[in-house]
């Protein structure tokens, strides 16, 4: 018949058609496409990037399968359109339900070991104020007490800590508490010692002050002085520490920079055998401060503060 060839070429071209179709079906619901030297590309989540979770990396796959072993450890590849709007949408839900913690690397496994100060009972049982000392001091005191809020500082210094915990994981560091309940019986000597024992890098105490002058409001950090004779090969690491932390915290907090204090009067840091410092929040014995400090807002720029200050001495040292 005249016509017979013709039927076997459509039917070769309605395959073709399809094939091909199918083809370009597979490729955009696979989020591939050609770049203008007609080279496939691919598009894809870059998972560790969650502080923008909007960015979109292209990732240069010409040989597809082969290299997608390679990138799997980092690279979140959404199998098709749904599976992304889905993963779009509860990245949203999680941003709206929780502000914080900030989720990076720059911890990279580091040990902070972190020192909420004082306890429900204070101890006034004498202690050496450093390594080899004759002058003693009480092993721990209960701390001062908000002048507006009446609460304790040992409780306000735990509620920061265990935040600041949270927020130094989800940077990426490895963190070790001293204390987390009040119920406890820990010398300065010990805290320092548990630190130590505990293989971390770094010690950093949380405190909140107090005054005679109730007007006094501001943040300071504590640090051994240069000529501190039991951790003066600690000083210029325990120094930086303690200037970074100052220096980020106030920029978050906007409270008054105090300064770095240098002493050696401190028995949790004449112990120490880390880089250390002691971080004063603010005065509790300022009206406006104390009931500052007991505010979800102030307390998260607080937690913000230290640990922008912890990225930053690690950044100075390395
Ligand atoms: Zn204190």
């Amino acid at each position: 018949m005249a016509d017979k060839p013709f039927k076997k070429i459509d039917i070769i071209l309605i395959v073709a058609c399809v094939l091909f179709a199918s083809i370009g079906l597979y490729l955009i619901l696979g989020g591939y496409h050609f770049d203008e030297n007609w080279k496939l590309m691919k598009v894809a989540r870059v998972s560790n990037e969650s502080s923008t979770p909007d960015k979109f990396a292209v990732l240069d796959m010409p040989d597809g399968v082969k290299q997608g072993s390679k990138l799997k450890d980092d690279v979140v590849t959404p199998t098709d359109d749904k599976a992304m709007s889905d993963d779009m949408s509860a990245l949203k839900q999680t941003n709206q339900s929780t502000k914080r913690p900030t989720v990076s690397d720059s911890g990279g496994g580091r040990l902070v070991a972190i020192d909420a100060g004082h306890q429900l009972r204070g101890n006034s049982v004498q202690e050496p104020v450093g390594p080899g000392a004759s002058q003693t001091k009480a092993k721990v005191t209960s701390g001062t007490r908000g002048v507006s809020t009446r609460v304790p500082e040992y409780q306000l210094n735990l509620d920061i800590s265990l935040k600041l915990r949270d927020e130094l994981t989800a940077r990426g560091y490895k963190v070790y508490m001293v204390r987390e309940t009040n119920e406890v019986n820990l010398s300065n000597k010990q805290r320092a010692e548990m630190a130590r024992d505990a293989g971390a890098d770094i010690l950093v105490r949380i405190h909140a002050n107090g005054s005679e002058n109730s007007n006094e409001s501001g943040t300071l950090t504590i640090s051994p002085t240069a000529k501190n004779p039991y951790v003066r090969h600690l000083y210029k690491d325990s120094r930086s520490l303690s200037g970074n932390i100052l220096s980020e915290l106030t920029k978050v907090t906007k409270s008054i920079n105090k300064g770095v204090w240098e002493t050696d009067t401190m028995s949790g840091i004449n112990w120490s055998s880390i880089p250390v410092t002691i971080v004063e929040m603010g005065f509790m014995s300022n009206a406006a401060e104390d009931r500052l400090m007991q505010t979800a807002e102030y307390q998260e720029k607080l937690v913000t503060g230290i640990a922008n200050g912890v990225d930053s001495y690690y950044a100075d040292r390395d």
